[in-house]
């Protein structure tokens, strides 16, 4: 059985450990001079492979019943298990799974040797153009590869295996090329919105409070998913706003500001007190602090840009005398806890981690095999599944490419 792997990031090094390990003679295809150069720079560098809260509620998706089959027959433990076989030692940290040398080039190492020493056949810088269906499989077309070990810029396979990711991240090799292959293909995809990236936001004061990060909690106004809702450590910059809680919404308020134009979102600069103990600690220090300024009353209580940015959206002077009228205490614990901001624009594909949309889940039988196509399969970030930060889209590529490379093999 000869199976083509297209792409080699994280989904497609899986099913063809998956494929190979079941006897089939495997070629992974790769655009890049090598694979797996996403994996490289996943979680900064340390590589969060899953999480040990693994369950489809972190996943977006239009089916979570198919992301729980898929875990019920690769999930954590199955996860963990294999990195464990190839060898490499982990660790977590706040539910995290991580390399334990924190280099995410030890997890991309770990499955390289593991390819090479089941015999698998790696193409490098070889661009896949086209896949064509043919008697008993599938011609792939592709520019020729650098090495040029292929005669022809043709070969066929058996099976194939398209795991060439969404269009996050472009620089990685992960450009849509592989969506334009499976829609010509037939296959229907959902529209496609860059996932886990920095939210710009209305107002001219971002470059006033750049670089300060602090805990925050987020809602999106209006939000009828339930999902509009985040909290951990917020990062301002001059655009507006960034962080894991703001990647962990930003599909949702992408998707708002498709169809309205804008997102309102809620932010609470002090999430970790409700308003009344907020408002309690700023009137306590007015007792003994009488002849304080507003921002001398405020030192502490947040990053010194911000309580000056928070002042002056109160039209309060930060060098004036604080008040103790209750009211302007209200007005100051009000902007703190309920600052309304308005989201015009999520960043691009280039800075996303990963993509919402992709191959609808429909497309698929719970083996990752095209319904339309038999014999030609998806896995990974090509098909229309997100998860949150925290290990969930590395997680959904090592299922799903295990699952489709077991099956190809056998089918
Ligand atoms: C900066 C960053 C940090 C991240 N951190 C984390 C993290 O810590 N934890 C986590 O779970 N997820 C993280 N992610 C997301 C995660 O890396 C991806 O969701 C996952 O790697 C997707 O795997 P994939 O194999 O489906 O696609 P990819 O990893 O994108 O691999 C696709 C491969 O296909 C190749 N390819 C594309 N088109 C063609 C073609 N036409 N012909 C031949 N080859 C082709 C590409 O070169 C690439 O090697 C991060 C992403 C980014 C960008």
């Amino acid at each position: 059985m000869k199976i083509a792997i297209i792409g080699g990031g994280s989904a497609g090094l899986a099913a063809a450990i998956a494929a190979a390990r079941k006897g089939a003679k495997v070629t992974i295809l790769e655009r890049n001079d090598k694979v797996g150069k996403k994996i490289l720079v996943t979680g900064n560098g340390k590589c969060n492979l899953t999480n040990t809260l693994l369950s489809s509620e972190y996943y977006y998706s239009k089916d979570k019943g198919f992301i729980d089959r898929a875990f019920s027959r690769f999930g954590l433990s199955d996860t963990l298990s294999f990195f464990n076989g190839l060898g490499l030692l982990l660790t977590e940290k706040r539910g995290g799974i991580y390399p334990h040398s924190e280099q995410a080039s030890a997890v991309l190492d770990a499955l390289r040797f593991e390819v090479l020493s089941l015999g698998v056949d790696i193409k490098e810088g070889c661009f896949v153009k086209d896949i064509e269906a043919c008697k008993g499989g599938y011609n792939v077309y592709f520019d020729r590869s650098l090495e040029d070990t292929f005669k022809s810029d043709k070969c066929f396979f058996d099976r194939v295996i398209l795991t060439t990711g969404g269009k996050a991240a472009p620089k990685t090799g992960s450009d849509g090329s592989g969506l334009k292959i499976a829609q010509k293909m037939g296959e229907k995809i959902s529209d496609l919105y860059p996932a886990l990236g920095g939210v710009k936001c209305e107002g001219d004061f971002w470059k006033s409070i750049s670089g300060v990060r602090c805990y925050a909690a987020f809602k999106i106004i209006g939000d009828t998913t339930g999902e509009g809702q985040s909290v951990g450590e917020l990062q301002l910059t001059d655009y507006g706003i960034s962080g894991i809680p703001v990647f962990c919404i930003s599909r949702l308020i992408a998707e708002k500001i498709h169809k309205c134009g804008k997102a309102e979102i809620e932010v609470d600069l002090f999430a970790d007190a409700d308003d009344e103990t907020l408002l309690r600690e700023i009137s306590s220090r007015l007792l003994v602090l009488n002849d304080r300024s507003y921002e001398q009353i405020l030192c502490g209580f947040l990053n010194k840009k911000l309580s000056i940015f928070i002042l002056k959206k109160c039209n309060i002077r930060p060098s004036d005398a604080f008040s103790d009228d209750p009211e302007i205490i209200k007005r100051i614990v009000k902007t703190i806890k309920h600052l309304r901001v308005f989201a015009n624009g999520v960043n691009g594909f280039e800075q996303a981690q990963t993509t919402a949309g992709g191959i609808l889940l429909s497309e698929v039988s719970d083996d990752f095999e095209s319904l339309r196509n038999k014999g030609l399969f998806y896995a990974g970030e090509i098909l229309d599944v997100d998860g949150i930060c925290g290990g969930y889209n590395l997680q959904w590529a090592w299922s799903s490419g295990h699952i489709a490379g077991e099956a190809a093999a056998k089918c």
